[in-house]
């Protein structure tokens, strides 16, 4: 109880003080950042892909300003020697105030994608622009192949999306989905998202997709291995995605042992503040860190978020 009210307190923080823990979630401030990450998780066996923070924009200037980055960050990764894989959020692009002039924009970032052999996800942001995401997506991968968005688990009609967009050479991430989203539209019990969760992944397979399997929930992607499994799909049908900063990197070490892919997302840049509340928002422990004030102890900060 305690826990969820200052969770939803945390809009409220200081930024500085919301900057200081959030930061853990991110890169860096620049693309150089990220792109050092990237080559030093390579060294160790890991995958990357770099996603340029920034959503919601309300100028269309704004949106010139994301494609000119996204643009200057696809040529930095071209000899970096990393993986050529990007994310990217409509929104950031302006779709939510001219679906045709975000269309024009995600056009000018495919085009570089296209001639450098980019892979480009779309990530999926609330439900209000579902629909216009996967129009976009639907129109994007006719031209470009390598471009694939995301599913989230907790929406009632990713069933029926899954179905109509599954098929070979797709390429979908899939996750529990994190912004909030009402009962009539959205499952909001743990299980049944889970249930949903493992119900997509199937669908996805079945139709040939290439799933990217974007969870921390051990348990879950435990029954997403045994599907797996027990249904002999490809190894090279599948791999790992998760956040940085989030302790996972156990699980996922274990897995790059095995000879599997795992993914991490790599967020960077100074519009950090919305990203930031959403991943502090779904860490357990962090309210209960904020509170005692333990943010002034080094160690403590560490430990939260050390690899377990
Ligand atoms: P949960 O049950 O929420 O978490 C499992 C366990 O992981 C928790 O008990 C906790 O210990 C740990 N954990 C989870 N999150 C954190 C955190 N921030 N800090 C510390 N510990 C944590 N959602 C979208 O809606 N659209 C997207 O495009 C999108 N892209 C994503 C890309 C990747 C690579 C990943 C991994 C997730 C993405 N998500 C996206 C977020 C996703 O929808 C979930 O909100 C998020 O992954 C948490 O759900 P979970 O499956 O990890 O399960």
């Amino acid at each position: 109880m305690f826990s969820k009210l200052l969770t939803q307190m945390l809009p409220f923080f200081p930024k500085a003080l919301v900057h200081k823990i959030a930061r853990f979630y991110i890169a860096g401030d620049s693309a150089q950042d990220a792109v050092d990450l990237a080559y030093k998780l390579k060294k160790n066996g890991f995958l990357a892909t770099i996603d340029m923070l920034g959503e919601n924009i309300i100028h269309k200037g704004d949106a010139n300003l994301a494609v000119t980055g996204y643009r200057k960050l696809m040529n930095l990764m071209l000899h970096s020697g990393i993986e050529r894989n990007i994310s990217i959020k409509l929104s950031q692009l302006g779709i939510r105030i001219d679906k045709d002039s975000a269309w024009r924009n995600l056009l000018k970032v495919l085009e570089k994608a296209v001639s450098h052999n980019f892979f480009v996800r779309i990530d999926m942001e609330d439900s209000t622009i579902t629909d216009d995401t996967l129009e976009l997506y639907t129109r994007a991968h006719k031209i470009w192949p390598r471009v694939g968005t995301v599913l989230q688990a907790r929406l009632k009609r990713t069933r029926s999306d899954a179905r109509m967009l599954a098929a070979k050479n797709t390429n979908f991430r899939l996750c529990k989905g994190i912004y909030p989203e009402y009962s009539d539209i959205a499952f909001t019990d743990f299980n049944e998202i889970r249930q949903s969760y493992l119900h997509v992944l199937e669908i996805l397979l079945d139709r040939g997709s290439f799933v990217a399997l974007a969870t921390h929930d051990l348990p879950m992607l435990e029954a997403a291995e045994a599907i797996i499994e027990n249904k002999t799909y490809d190894n090279a049908c599948y791999e790992y995605q998760a956040l940085l900063g989030v302790p996972f990197m156990h699980e996922l070490g274990q897995r790059r042992d095995q000879g599997k892919k795992v993914r991490l997302y790599l967020p960077y840049g100074q519009d950090w503040y919305a990203y930031g509340i959403r991943r502090l928002k779904e860490n357990p422990q962090m309210a209960k860190a904020i509170a005692k004030g333990l943010f002034k102890n080094r160690k403590y900060e560490r430990a939260l978020f050390s690899t377990r």
